[in-house]
Protein backbone atom coordinates (compact mmCIF):
# COMPACT_ATOMS: atom_id res chain seq x y z
CA UNK A 1 0.00 0.00 0.00
CA UNK A 2 1.30 3.50 -1.26
CA UNK A 3 1.66 5.97 1.55
CA UNK A 4 -0.89 7.61 0.47
CA UNK A 5 -3.29 5.36 0.60
CA UNK A 6 -2.40 4.59 4.58
CA UNK A 7 -2.78 7.79 5.26
CA UNK A 8 -6.43 8.24 3.75
CA UNK A 9 -7.52 4.47 4.88
CA UNK A 10 -6.56 6.13 8.31
CA UNK A 11 -8.15 9.68 8.04
CA UNK A 12 -11.49 8.00 6.93
CA UNK A 13 -11.60 5.85 9.56
CA UNK A 14 -11.75 9.17 11.88
CA UNK A 15 -12.76 12.04 9.99
CA UNK A 16 -15.83 14.05 9.28
CA UNK A 17 -14.83 16.36 6.25
CA UNK A 18 -15.86 19.88 5.11
CA UNK A 19 -18.46 20.37 2.79
CA UNK A 20 -17.87 16.73 1.76
CA UNK A 21 -20.37 14.04 1.12
CA UNK A 22 -17.95 11.59 2.29
CA UNK A 23 -19.03 8.56 0.12
CA UNK A 24 -18.16 10.55 -2.76
CA UNK A 25 -14.50 9.73 -1.09
CA UNK A 26 -15.43 5.72 -2.02
CA UNK A 27 -14.66 6.52 -5.21
CA UNK A 28 -12.79 9.86 -5.32
CA UNK A 29 -9.15 9.14 -3.55
CA UNK A 30 -8.57 11.84 0.08
CA UNK A 31 -5.23 13.32 -0.73
CA UNK A 32 -2.98 13.47 2.46
CA UNK A 33 -0.18 16.31 2.12
CA UNK A 34 2.77 15.52 3.59
CA UNK A 35 4.62 19.30 2.46
CA UNK A 36 4.15 22.47 0.89
CA UNK A 37 6.68 25.00 -0.12
CA UNK A 38 5.60 28.19 -2.59
CA UNK A 39 2.69 27.42 -4.64
CA UNK A 40 3.15 23.21 -4.62
CA UNK A 41 1.36 21.02 -2.22
CA UNK A 42 3.43 17.61 -2.13
CA UNK A 43 1.51 14.37 -1.21
CA UNK A 44 2.85 11.42 0.45
CA UNK A 45 3.64 9.49 -2.40
CA UNK A 46 5.50 12.94 -3.48
CA UNK A 47 3.58 14.20 -6.56
CA UNK A 48 3.28 17.60 -6.05
CA UNK A 49 -0.23 19.77 -7.16
CA UNK A 50 0.02 23.90 -7.90
CA UNK A 51 -2.54 25.21 -5.45
CA UNK A 52 -4.23 27.29 -8.01
CA UNK A 53 -7.27 28.17 -5.72
CA UNK A 54 -4.99 29.18 -2.97
CA UNK A 55 -6.49 26.55 -0.43
CA UNK A 56 -9.65 28.09 -0.41
CA UNK A 57 -8.70 31.62 -1.36
CA UNK A 58 -6.50 31.94 2.11
CA UNK A 59 -2.81 31.35 0.75
CA UNK A 60 -1.62 34.51 -0.84
CA UNK A 61 2.35 34.58 -0.39
CA UNK A 62 3.24 30.62 -0.81
CA UNK A 63 2.81 27.96 1.64
CA UNK A 64 5.70 27.96 4.08
CA UNK A 65 7.03 31.37 3.42
CA UNK A 66 9.89 31.62 5.04
CA UNK A 67 9.56 35.42 6.01
CA UNK A 68 6.16 34.57 7.58
CA UNK A 69 7.26 31.55 9.26
CA UNK A 70 10.25 33.41 11.04
CA UNK A 71 7.79 35.84 12.27
CA UNK A 72 5.23 33.31 13.90
CA UNK A 73 8.54 31.30 14.99
CA UNK A 74 9.78 34.77 17.22
CA UNK A 75 6.19 35.44 18.24
CA UNK A 76 6.10 31.63 20.16
CA UNK A 77 9.00 32.07 22.05
CA UNK A 78 7.68 35.53 23.15
CA UNK A 79 3.49 34.79 23.69
CA UNK A 80 1.26 32.03 22.05
CA UNK A 81 -1.94 33.39 23.77
CA UNK A 82 -3.48 35.09 26.22
CA UNK A 83 -6.94 36.29 26.72
CA UNK A 84 -8.05 39.79 25.24
CA UNK A 85 -10.87 40.88 27.67
CA UNK A 86 -8.78 42.63 30.13
CA UNK A 87 -5.38 41.65 28.38
CA UNK A 88 -3.59 43.14 25.54
CA UNK A 89 -0.05 42.57 23.93
CA UNK A 90 2.29 43.68 21.36
CA UNK A 91 0.90 42.00 18.14
CA UNK A 92 -2.76 42.66 18.43
CA UNK A 93 -2.21 47.11 19.31
CA UNK A 94 0.32 46.69 16.18
CA UNK A 95 -1.73 44.70 14.03
CA UNK A 96 -5.02 46.91 14.53
CA UNK A 97 -3.12 49.86 14.04
CA UNK A 98 -1.67 48.80 10.72
CA UNK A 99 -5.48 47.86 9.80
CA UNK A 100 -6.95 50.97 10.44
CA UNK A 101 -3.90 52.59 9.10
CA UNK A 102 -4.42 50.81 5.64
CA UNK A 103 -8.19 50.80 5.03
CA UNK A 104 -10.03 53.49 3.69
CA UNK A 105 -11.20 56.75 5.75
CA UNK A 106 -13.41 56.44 8.98
CA UNK A 107 -12.81 52.76 9.90
CA UNK A 108 -11.13 53.18 13.33
CA UNK A 109 -11.93 50.20 15.67
CA UNK A 110 -10.71 46.77 14.91
CA UNK A 111 -12.73 43.82 16.80
CA UNK A 112 -11.44 40.37 16.20
CA UNK A 113 -12.83 36.50 15.60
CA UNK A 114 -11.08 33.90 14.56
CA UNK A 115 -13.01 32.70 11.65
CA UNK A 116 -14.73 34.59 8.78
CA UNK A 117 -18.69 33.54 9.55
CA UNK A 118 -18.29 34.77 13.08
CA UNK A 119 -16.99 37.77 11.54
CA UNK A 120 -20.01 38.26 10.09
CA UNK A 121 -21.81 37.48 12.83
CA UNK A 122 -20.23 40.18 14.59
CA UNK A 123 -21.03 42.93 12.28
CA UNK A 124 -24.77 41.86 12.19
CA UNK A 125 -25.03 42.20 15.65
CA UNK A 126 -23.16 45.39 15.93
CA UNK A 127 -25.78 46.84 13.37
CA UNK A 128 -28.43 45.38 15.27
CA UNK A 129 -27.06 46.48 18.34
CA UNK A 130 -26.24 50.29 17.25
CA UNK A 131 -29.81 51.04 16.40
CA UNK A 132 -31.21 49.60 19.63
CA UNK A 133 -28.70 51.50 21.85
CA UNK A 134 -29.39 54.61 19.74
CA UNK A 135 -33.20 54.46 20.47
CA UNK A 136 -34.05 53.04 16.91
CA UNK A 137 -35.13 49.37 17.75
CA UNK A 138 -37.06 49.11 14.86
CA UNK A 139 -34.58 48.68 12.68
CA UNK A 140 -33.74 44.90 12.63
CA UNK A 141 -33.61 43.61 9.24
CA UNK A 142 -31.04 42.96 6.79
CA UNK A 143 -30.54 43.52 3.16
CA UNK A 144 -28.71 41.29 1.30
CA UNK A 145 -28.08 40.38 -2.56
CA UNK A 146 -29.38 37.08 -4.26
CA UNK A 147 -26.24 34.41 -5.22
CA UNK A 148 -24.63 35.93 -1.90
CA UNK A 149 -22.12 33.82 0.07
CA UNK A 150 -21.44 35.15 3.95
CA UNK A 151 -20.39 31.97 5.41
CA UNK A 152 -21.91 28.84 7.32
CA UNK A 153 -23.11 29.74 11.09
CA UNK A 154 -26.95 30.38 11.23
CA UNK A 155 -27.10 34.10 10.89
CA UNK A 156 -24.18 34.36 7.81
CA UNK A 157 -26.10 31.69 6.32
CA UNK A 158 -29.31 34.11 6.68
CA UNK A 159 -27.70 36.80 5.09
CA UNK A 160 -26.58 33.73 2.48
CA UNK A 161 -28.73 32.83 -0.65
CA UNK A 162 -25.97 29.88 -2.08
CA UNK A 163 -29.08 27.40 -2.33
CA UNK A 164 -26.80 24.25 -1.73
CA UNK A 165 -25.41 25.75 1.80
CA UNK A 166 -28.78 27.21 3.18
CA UNK A 167 -32.01 25.50 1.55
CA UNK A 168 -31.58 22.55 3.85
CA UNK A 169 -31.92 24.97 7.23
CA UNK A 170 -34.69 27.46 6.04
CA UNK A 171 -36.86 26.83 9.09
CA UNK A 172 -33.69 28.14 11.14
CA UNK A 173 -32.86 31.46 8.98
CA UNK A 174 -33.66 34.98 9.78
CA UNK A 175 -36.34 36.82 7.83
CA UNK A 176 -34.13 39.03 5.31
CA UNK A 177 -34.84 41.01 1.95
CA UNK A 178 -32.97 39.68 -0.97
CA UNK A 179 -32.44 41.94 -4.01
CA UNK A 180 -31.36 40.83 -7.56
CA UNK A 181 -27.33 40.79 -7.82
CA UNK A 182 -25.77 43.22 -10.22
CA UNK A 183 -23.93 40.14 -11.66
CA UNK A 184 -22.65 40.77 -14.60
CA UNK A 185 -22.98 37.51 -16.16
CA UNK A 186 -26.51 37.91 -16.50
CA UNK A 187 -26.13 41.57 -18.56
CA UNK A 188 -28.50 41.32 -21.77
CA UNK A 189 -26.04 41.36 -24.99
CA UNK A 190 -24.04 44.66 -25.71
CA UNK A 191 -24.72 45.95 -21.92
CA UNK A 192 -21.62 47.07 -20.41
CA UNK A 193 -21.08 46.00 -16.78
CA UNK A 194 -21.02 49.27 -15.49
CA UNK A 195 -24.66 49.79 -17.31
CA UNK A 196 -25.75 46.22 -16.06
CA UNK A 197 -24.80 47.03 -12.69
CA UNK A 198 -25.74 50.24 -12.25
CA UNK A 199 -29.50 49.30 -13.94
CA UNK A 200 -29.58 46.45 -11.38
CA UNK A 201 -29.44 48.82 -8.56
CA UNK A 202 -32.98 50.15 -9.11
CA UNK A 203 -34.33 47.00 -7.02
CA UNK A 204 -32.19 48.28 -4.20
CA UNK A 205 -33.14 51.27 -4.39
CA UNK A 206 -37.09 50.10 -3.97
CA UNK A 207 -36.15 48.05 -1.57
CA UNK A 208 -34.63 50.65 0.45
CA UNK A 209 -37.27 52.80 0.29
CA UNK A 210 -39.86 50.65 1.24
CA UNK A 211 -38.05 49.06 3.92
CA UNK A 212 -35.45 51.44 5.17
CA UNK A 213 -37.50 52.08 8.72
CA UNK A 214 -36.90 48.57 9.30
CA UNK A 215 -33.71 47.88 7.91
CA UNK A 216 -30.18 47.54 9.79
CA UNK A 217 -27.87 47.33 7.55
CA UNK A 218 -27.52 46.22 3.43
CA UNK A 219 -24.22 43.15 3.65
CA UNK A 220 -22.36 42.88 0.08
CA UNK A 221 -19.27 40.62 -1.06
CA UNK A 222 -18.11 43.79 -3.36
CA UNK A 223 -17.41 43.26 -6.98
CA UNK A 224 -17.09 39.58 -6.59
CA UNK A 225 -19.48 36.55 -5.46
CA UNK A 226 -17.14 34.02 -4.37
CA UNK A 227 -19.04 31.07 -3.52
CA UNK A 228 -21.65 32.03 -5.98
CA UNK A 229 -19.80 30.96 -8.53
CA UNK A 230 -17.10 33.64 -9.20
CA UNK A 231 -19.32 36.24 -10.33
CA UNK A 232 -18.60 39.52 -10.64
CA UNK A 233 -19.92 43.05 -10.81
CA UNK A 234 -19.03 46.88 -11.64
CA UNK A 235 -17.97 49.04 -8.80
CA UNK A 236 -20.38 51.73 -9.39
CA UNK A 237 -22.42 49.73 -7.88
CA UNK A 238 -20.99 49.89 -4.40
CA UNK A 239 -20.79 53.43 -4.97
CA UNK A 240 -24.40 53.87 -5.68
CA UNK A 241 -24.92 51.46 -2.61
CA UNK A 242 -22.95 53.84 -0.34
CA UNK A 243 -25.14 56.82 -0.98
CA UNK A 244 -28.05 55.13 -0.38
CA UNK A 245 -27.37 53.77 2.57
CA UNK A 246 -26.41 57.40 3.42
CA UNK A 247 -29.64 58.74 2.61
CA UNK A 248 -31.90 56.05 3.66
CA UNK A 249 -29.70 55.46 7.48
CA UNK A 250 -28.80 51.92 6.70
CA UNK A 251 -25.59 50.51 7.61
CA UNK A 252 -23.37 49.52 4.93
CA UNK A 253 -21.33 46.10 5.58
CA UNK A 254 -18.61 44.82 3.07
CA UNK A 255 -17.49 41.32 3.62
CA UNK A 256 -14.19 41.71 2.16
CA UNK A 257 -13.29 38.21 3.83
CA UNK A 258 -12.62 36.76 0.22
CA UNK A 259 -11.60 40.08 -1.46
CA UNK A 260 -9.81 41.56 0.82
CA UNK A 261 -5.71 42.12 0.25
CA UNK A 262 -5.15 42.42 -3.21
CA UNK A 263 -7.57 39.93 -4.98
CA UNK A 264 -9.50 42.20 -7.06
CA UNK A 265 -6.49 44.30 -7.59
CA UNK A 266 -6.69 46.99 -5.12
CA UNK A 267 -5.82 46.25 -1.38
CA UNK A 268 -9.61 46.32 -0.51
CA UNK A 269 -12.43 46.33 -3.15
CA UNK A 270 -14.08 49.30 -1.75
CA UNK A 271 -11.58 51.49 -3.00
CA UNK A 272 -12.47 50.94 -6.55
CA UNK A 273 -15.92 52.62 -5.14
CA UNK A 274 -13.87 55.58 -3.28
CA UNK A 275 -15.58 54.27 -0.55
CA UNK A 276 -15.74 53.31 3.06
CA UNK A 277 -18.28 50.61 4.42
CA UNK A 278 -19.45 51.17 8.32
CA UNK A 279 -18.46 47.71 8.80
CA UNK A 280 -15.44 45.72 6.87
CA UNK A 281 -14.79 42.08 7.63
CA UNK A 282 -11.74 40.58 6.64
CA UNK A 283 -10.10 37.13 6.76
CA UNK A 284 -9.09 34.33 4.57
CA UNK A 285 -5.88 36.32 3.66
CA UNK A 286 -5.37 38.50 6.73
CA UNK A 287 -2.77 35.86 8.15
CA UNK A 288 -1.01 34.80 4.80
CA UNK A 289 -3.36 31.63 4.59
CA UNK A 290 -1.81 30.62 7.64
CA UNK A 291 -4.01 31.10 11.40
CA UNK A 292 -7.39 31.24 11.66
CA UNK A 293 -8.64 35.23 12.65
CA UNK A 294 -11.31 37.82 11.67
CA UNK A 295 -10.90 41.24 11.65
CA UNK A 296 -14.03 43.54 11.93
CA UNK A 297 -13.25 47.34 11.27
CA UNK A 298 -15.86 49.92 11.95
CA UNK A 299 -16.45 53.59 12.50
CA UNK A 300 -15.90 56.34 15.89
CA UNK A 301 -19.70 56.77 15.54
CA UNK A 302 -20.74 53.28 16.21
CA UNK A 303 -17.93 52.45 18.74
CA UNK A 304 -19.47 55.07 20.69
CA UNK A 305 -22.70 54.19 20.79
CA UNK A 306 -21.92 51.55 22.91
CA UNK A 307 -19.54 53.26 24.67
CA UNK A 308 -21.30 54.59 28.72
CA UNK A 309 -21.23 53.41 31.93
CA UNK A 310 -21.78 49.43 32.93
CA UNK A 311 -24.64 49.53 34.02
CA UNK A 312 -26.86 50.92 31.24
CA UNK A 313 -26.06 47.55 29.62
CA UNK A 314 -24.76 48.84 26.27
CA UNK A 315 -21.85 47.12 25.95
CA UNK A 316 -21.28 44.71 23.15
CA UNK A 317 -20.37 41.69 25.03
CA UNK A 318 -19.17 39.03 22.39
CA UNK A 319 -16.43 37.08 22.80
CA UNK A 320 -14.69 34.34 21.02
CA UNK A 321 -12.17 32.40 23.08
CA UNK A 322 -9.04 32.69 20.88
CA UNK A 323 -10.09 36.45 19.97
CA UNK A 324 -6.78 38.26 19.02
CA UNK A 325 -4.47 35.82 19.01
CA UNK A 326 -0.96 36.38 19.53
CA UNK A 327 0.43 33.87 16.72
CA UNK A 328 -2.38 35.06 14.16
CA UNK A 329 -1.41 38.63 14.79
CA UNK A 330 2.66 37.61 14.29
CA UNK A 331 1.42 35.93 10.68
CA UNK A 332 -0.83 39.45 9.86
CA UNK A 333 1.87 41.36 10.70
CA UNK A 334 4.69 39.66 8.19
CA UNK A 335 1.40 39.56 5.84
CA UNK A 336 1.31 43.11 5.78
CA UNK A 337 4.87 43.82 5.85
CA UNK A 338 5.75 41.44 2.51
CA UNK A 339 3.23 43.37 0.75
CA UNK A 340 4.62 46.95 1.79
CA UNK A 341 8.23 45.76 0.72
CA UNK A 342 7.44 43.62 -2.44
CA UNK A 343 4.79 46.38 -3.45
CA UNK A 344 2.54 43.47 -4.28
CA UNK A 345 -0.29 45.03 -5.84
CA UNK A 346 1.56 46.97 -8.54
CA UNK A 347 3.27 43.65 -9.20
CA UNK A 348 0.21 41.75 -9.64
CA UNK A 349 -0.81 43.72 -12.50
CA UNK A 350 1.46 41.58 -14.76
CA UNK A 351 0.14 38.59 -13.65
CA UNK A 352 -3.56 39.62 -13.60
CA UNK A 353 -2.25 40.05 -17.55
CA UNK A 354 -1.01 36.99 -18.03
CA UNK A 355 -4.07 34.74 -16.09
CA UNK A 356 -5.96 36.75 -18.82
CA UNK A 357 -3.99 36.43 -21.90
CA UNK A 358 -3.31 32.68 -20.89
CA UNK A 359 -6.93 31.65 -20.68
CA UNK A 360 -8.33 34.33 -23.50
CA UNK A 361 -8.56 31.33 -26.21
CA UNK A 362 -11.12 29.80 -23.78
CA UNK A 363 -14.06 32.24 -24.54
CA UNK A 364 -14.47 30.78 -27.95
CA UNK A 365 -14.64 27.61 -26.37
CA UNK A 366 -18.62 25.75 -27.63
CA UNK A 367 -19.01 25.18 -23.81
CA UNK A 368 -18.11 28.29 -22.18
CA UNK A 369 -20.26 30.86 -22.00
CA UNK A 370 -17.78 33.44 -20.40
CA UNK A 371 -14.15 33.92 -19.30
CA UNK A 372 -14.23 36.53 -16.81
CA UNK A 373 -11.75 38.54 -14.42
CA UNK A 374 -11.64 40.61 -11.55
CA UNK A 375 -7.66 41.43 -10.87
CA UNK A 376 -6.75 37.80 -9.59
CA UNK A 377 -9.30 36.12 -9.88
CA UNK A 378 -10.45 34.39 -13.12
CA UNK A 379 -13.16 32.34 -14.03
CA UNK A 380 -14.29 30.24 -16.93
CA UNK A 381 -17.95 29.39 -17.19
CA UNK A 382 -18.81 25.96 -18.64
CA UNK A 383 -22.18 25.49 -20.03
CA UNK A 384 -24.32 23.33 -21.67
CA UNK A 385 -25.53 25.79 -24.37
CA UNK A 386 -23.57 28.48 -25.08
CA UNK A 387 -25.71 30.89 -26.71
CA UNK A 388 -28.65 31.02 -24.50
CA UNK A 389 -25.97 30.23 -21.53
CA UNK A 390 -28.20 27.16 -20.06
CA UNK A 391 -26.37 25.65 -17.20
CA UNK A 392 -25.34 22.06 -17.40
CA UNK A 393 -27.67 20.07 -14.87
CA UNK A 394 -25.77 20.40 -11.43
CA UNK A 395 -26.30 16.37 -10.90
CA UNK A 396 -23.99 16.43 -13.65
CA UNK A 397 -21.06 17.47 -11.67
CA UNK A 398 -18.54 18.28 -14.91
CA UNK A 399 -16.45 20.80 -12.45
CA UNK A 400 -15.62 17.01 -10.89
CA UNK A 401 -14.03 16.12 -14.01
CA UNK A 402 -11.79 19.07 -14.83
CA UNK A 403 -10.90 18.57 -10.98
CA UNK A 404 -9.72 15.73 -11.03
CA UNK A 405 -7.99 15.93 -14.64
CA UNK A 406 -6.14 18.86 -12.86
CA UNK A 407 -4.97 16.58 -10.40
CA UNK A 408 -3.52 13.67 -12.63
CA UNK A 409 -1.68 16.55 -14.20
CA UNK A 410 -0.37 18.22 -10.73
CA UNK A 411 -2.65 21.16 -10.53
CA UNK A 412 -5.30 22.05 -7.65
CA UNK A 413 -8.21 23.21 -9.21
CA UNK A 414 -11.42 22.87 -7.81
CA UNK A 415 -14.64 24.29 -9.53
CA UNK A 416 -17.65 25.86 -8.48
CA UNK A 417 -20.32 23.63 -10.00
CA UNK A 418 -19.36 24.26 -13.69
CA UNK A 419 -17.14 27.52 -12.55
CA UNK A 420 -13.50 26.65 -13.26
CA UNK A 421 -11.45 29.67 -11.71
CA UNK A 422 -8.08 30.55 -10.70
CA UNK A 423 -7.27 32.46 -7.35
CA UNK A 424 -3.81 31.54 -7.03
CA UNK A 425 -1.12 32.92 -4.70
CA UNK A 426 0.45 36.25 -5.89
CA UNK A 427 4.06 34.14 -5.85
CA UNK A 428 3.03 32.42 -8.77
CA UNK A 429 5.37 32.71 -11.84
CA UNK A 430 3.94 33.64 -15.14
CA UNK A 431 5.03 30.19 -16.72
CA UNK A 432 2.81 28.69 -13.68
CA UNK A 433 0.13 30.69 -14.70
CA UNK A 434 0.27 29.02 -18.64
CA UNK A 435 0.37 25.80 -16.84
CA UNK A 436 -2.66 26.18 -15.24
CA UNK A 437 -4.48 27.34 -18.78
CA UNK A 438 -3.23 24.05 -20.11
CA UNK A 439 -4.63 21.97 -17.80
CA UNK A 440 -7.48 23.90 -17.18
CA UNK A 441 -8.42 23.91 -21.27
CA UNK A 442 -7.78 20.11 -21.08
CA UNK A 443 -9.86 19.68 -18.60
CA UNK A 444 -12.77 22.12 -19.74
CA UNK A 445 -12.57 19.63 -23.24
CA UNK A 446 -13.03 16.38 -20.92
CA UNK A 447 -15.89 17.27 -18.91
CA UNK A 448 -18.00 18.82 -21.79
CA UNK A 449 -17.48 16.68 -24.10
CA UNK A 450 -18.29 13.47 -21.95
CA UNK A 451 -22.26 12.48 -22.05
CA UNK A 452 -22.92 11.78 -18.51
CA UNK A 453 -26.29 10.55 -17.75
CA UNK A 454 -27.84 10.89 -13.99
CA UNK A 455 -31.50 10.98 -12.61
CA UNK A 456 -32.35 14.73 -12.38
CA UNK A 457 -34.66 15.75 -9.79
CA UNK A 458 -36.97 18.09 -10.76
CA UNK A 459 -37.13 21.07 -8.97
CA UNK A 460 -33.67 21.53 -7.76
CA UNK A 461 -32.43 25.55 -7.41
CA UNK A 462 -31.05 26.80 -9.93
CA UNK A 463 -28.10 28.49 -8.14
CA UNK A 464 -26.97 24.87 -7.05
CA UNK A 465 -23.03 25.44 -6.87
CA UNK A 466 -21.47 22.01 -6.13
CA UNK A 467 -17.90 22.34 -4.97
CA UNK A 468 -16.98 19.00 -5.22
C1 LIG B 1 -15.10 32.20 3.27
C2 LIG B 1 -16.07 33.30 3.37
C3 LIG B 1 -16.77 33.54 4.57
C4 LIG B 1 -16.70 32.64 5.77
O1 LIG B 1 -15.42 32.53 6.32
P1 LIG B 1 -15.06 31.23 7.20
O2 LIG B 1 -13.73 31.53 7.77
O3 LIG B 1 -15.05 30.07 6.25
O4 LIG B 1 -16.12 31.09 8.24
C5 LIG B 1 -17.61 34.64 4.60
N1 LIG B 1 -17.74 35.45 3.54
C6 LIG B 1 -17.09 35.25 2.39
C7 LIG B 1 -17.26 36.21 1.26
C8 LIG B 1 -16.25 34.15 2.25
O5 LIG B 1 -15.64 33.91 1.08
Amino acid sequence: MSLNDSWMRRDLAVLWHPCTQMKDHEQLPLIPIRRGEGVWLEDFDGKRYLDAVSSWWVNVFGHANPRINQRIKDQLDQLEHVMLAGFSHQPVVELSERLVALTPPGLERVFYTDNGSTGIEVALKMSFHYWRNSGRPRKQRFVTLTNSYHGETVAAMSVGDVALFTDTYKPLLLDTLKVPSPDCYLRPEGMSWEEHSRHMFAHMEQTLAEHHEEVAAVIVEPLIQGAGGMRMYHPIYLKLLREACDRYEVHLIHDEIAVGFGRTGTMFACEQAGISPDFLCLSKALTGGYLPMAAVLTTDRLYQAFYDDYSTLRAFLHSHTYTGNPLACAAALATLDIFAEDNVIEANKALAARMASATAHLAEHPHVAEVRQTGMALAIEMVQDKASKTAYPWQERRGLQVYQHALERGALLRPLGSVVYFLPPYTITPEQIDFLAEVASEGIDIATRAAVSVALQPGAPSNFHDPG
